[in-house]
């Protein structure tokens, strides 16, 4: 059983439609894929219809903007009511703060010289639910004004770079508790990825869990091995389900092939255990396995 839990399409920042994205985990000979886009559903109907078309277990998910204490944290929620109002609210939120910087983040550009409109953003974006800064990094890449995704990221978007602007991200305590409500569960993505800082630390990580939190994406690729054995410990430690994932973008990320990692098959059974649970109590109509 090949388990990747952590994928992106055009529904966001991925360069796949959900069809494409389906279609190549079949491929690439996943058994089990799930679609995270970030803060939204959208991807959701096109990646269930191609999934029962080519044989893959397909799970719904996304991929919410939030902060805990400061610290930017995506959280993965898995088999949520997307409808449930709170947490709608908060993805209606993230969305609108995404997009909603688009201006600013061109002004800065053209500041510095370079000729870029919130139009030719919105080109690149298409039907993704939010223009983002992938999206603008795609744009420079089509004004020719960097090579990639990654080259944007570095000179221009990344935090304390000069035109980077900041968003609103939704209060994690808050979406923890409403993707339970929602009939979903919660698993914070790449925790200590993309940081020099192993923040948020043991003791926030443990508030999270004691809140409804389900589980830790350990297998990432921003995780060196020594992190990946420390949170190994620490998700053991709080009895935490362990994910690994691709978080593959199509060609807007490299070295994020899909199934690059993988979530054990038994880890894989306990968060469907736990997304059962939280699906009862909620009283909520939420989507299923989809099972080929
Ligand atoms: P935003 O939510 O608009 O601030 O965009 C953040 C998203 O950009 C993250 O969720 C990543 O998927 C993506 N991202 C961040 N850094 C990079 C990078 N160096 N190359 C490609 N994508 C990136
Ligand atoms: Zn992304
Ligand atoms: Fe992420
Ligand atoms: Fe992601």
């Amino acid at each position: 059983m090949r388990i990747d839990l952590h994928t992106h399409s055009r529904a966001s920042d991925g360069t796949q439609s959900p069809e494409e994205l389906v279609r190549a985990a079949a491929a690439a000979g996943l058994d089990v894929l799930a679609l995270t886009d970030h803060d939204t559903a959208d991807g959701w109907a096109a990646a269930e219809v191609t999934a029962r078309d080519v044989g893959v277990t397909l799970v719904r998910g996304m991929e919410i903007s939030t902060q805990l204490d400061g610290w930017g944290v995506h959280l993965l929620a898995y088999l949520p009511d997307p409808t449930y109002p709170p947490l709608a609210e908060h993805l209606r939120r993230v969305l609108e703060g995404r997009s909603g910087r688009t201006p600013a983040i061109v002004a800065r550009l053209n500041a510095l010289g370079i000729d870029l409109t919130v139009d030719d953003v919105a080109r690149v974006s298409g039907d993704a639910a939010a223009s983002g800064r992938p999206h603008v990094a795609d744009a420079l890449v089509a004004r020719g004004a960097v090579r990639d995704r990654d080259e944007a990221f570095a000179r221009y978007l990344n935090a304390g770079r000069p035109a980077h602007v900041d968003r609103y991200a939704a209060p994690l305590r808050e979406v923890v508790r409403d993707v339970a409500g929602a009939g979903g569960v919660s698993v914070i993505a790449h925790v200590w990825g993309r940081r020099r800082v192993q923040e948020p630390g043991p003791d926030l990580l443990a508030e999270a869990a004691s809140l409804g939190l389900t589980g830790l994406e350990v297998d990432h690729q921003d995780h060196a091995p020594q992190v990946r054995a420390r949170l190994r410990d620490i998700a053991r430690d709080l009895d935490l389900v362990v994910t690994g994932s691709s978080d593959h973008h199509g060609t807007g990320k490299v070295d994020h092939d899909l199934g690059c990692n993988t979530t054990d098959p038994e880890q894989y059974e306990r968060l469907l255990a736990a997304a059962q649970a939280a699906a009862a109590a909620s009283g909520r109509s939420t989507p299923a396995v989809v099972r080929p």
